[in-house]
């Protein structure tokens, strides 16, 4: 992985960013274009904000781009491209946590941070019993103040890899590799065997159940779209006309919806195509989806959308369930 053993500040503020919630394979793929496309933080923050987007498209977690640009001006303008070399200051930065400060402070300035990630979690938990939950604070802070411990502030670095790297090669969530494991006379998990039930968690996250239908009206080379605004998610991508209900519709319904506006305006318009049930797993939402492709034969008006031809849609970000449809 190019960001193991880096120093850049820059290269490891940005792949930590990427790898928030993304695994590593996926994830590799988007550094590489975003450092080939944005090799400084100043080249990042002169970008303009739609092309960020669209090199991020199908990462999911828009508010992390949001925030990559944000910090990318503060220390581009700011700072005069100086990432900040103490925690406070690295934890003033949008979108930098507890997790992605120690990183950046440890690998680039050598701080005596300690990381504290799931690996982490998983690693601490399992050689010394630990039952406090883990998603919940006096879990989260045990472990904090346990991994501050056991640092070695020498090589903090170096201490900090070789722990989330043991997370991931040998204490690994399933089947761990407690045969070969240098720590296997020490482990409690080992000793009581209770790998399977370290770390504790206190609750399974139930995931909120969205139905989204996309009405994407064509007329004349044009198709209607807009920006996603709000705390929601997707926020700064763009969509097509939106209609969002409580209960999932059935196509002949959705069909007949063209009554939305269309028909009741006496608007002439055709059905071209209705998509396959989408679903796309999120952690806290499960959104079940379908686009409905409609030929209108005037040009419509949609409060908040803009006619917009393909050319320049092809060059706007969406999100990775609009553009699995469009084939792009
Ligand atoms: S003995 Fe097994 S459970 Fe314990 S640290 Fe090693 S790999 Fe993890």
């Amino acid at each position: 992985m190019p960001w193991k053993g880096e120093k850049d500040p820059y290269k490891i503020w940005l792949s930590e960013i990427i790898l928030q919630q993304t695994r590593v394979e996926q994830g590799l793929g988007y550094y590489n274009r975003f450092i080939t496309q944005f090799p400084t933080v100043h080249k990042l923050s002169q970008s303009n904000e739609n092309q960020v987007f669209k090199l991020w498209e199908g990462l999911g977690y828009y508010t992390r781009c949001k925030n990559l640009i944000a910090t990318a001006k503060k220390v581009s303008i700011e700072l005069k491209g100086m990432f900040p070399a103490s925690k406070e200051g690295l934890l003033s930065l949008k979108g930098v946590g507890p997790y992605t400060a120690a990183a950046i402070g440890s690998f680039a300035f050598g701080l005596p941070l300690a990381v504290v990630d799931g690996n982490v979690h998983r690693v601490l938990s399992r050689i010394f019993g630990i039952k406090d939950p883990i998603d919940v604070p006096i879990g989260k802070k045990k472990l904090e103040i346990l991994a501050q411990e056991l640092l070695d502030i020498k090589n903090p670095a170096t201490y900090n890899q070789a722990i989330m790297d043991f997370g991931a090669v040998i204490c690994k969530p399933k089947q761990p590799e407690c045969i070969t494991c240098p720590f296997q006379k020490k482990c409690f998990a080992f000793k009581h065997q209770a790998q399977t039930k370290l770390p504790i968690k206190s609750k399974k996250i139930k995931a909120k159940q969205r139905f989204i239908y996309y009405l994407m009206l064509d007329h004349n080379g044009k198709q209607l779209v807009r920006k996603r605004i709000g705390d929601d998610i997707w926020k700064g991508l763009f969509e097509f006309v939106l209609m969002e209900k409580d209960e999932p519709q059935d196509i002949k319904y959705l069909k007949y919806l063209s009554n939305w506006g269309l028909k009741a305006n006496g608007i002439d318009y055709q059905v071209i195509d209705c998509s396959e049930e989408i679903v796309h797993q999120l952690t806290h939402q499960k959104i079940t989806c379908r686009i409905l492709h409609i030929k209108v034969k005037q040009s419509v008006k949609v409060e908040g959308y803009e006619w917009k031809t393909k050319n320049a849609i092809q060059q706007f970000p969406f999100p990775r369930i609009i553009t699995r449809y469009l084939g792009w």
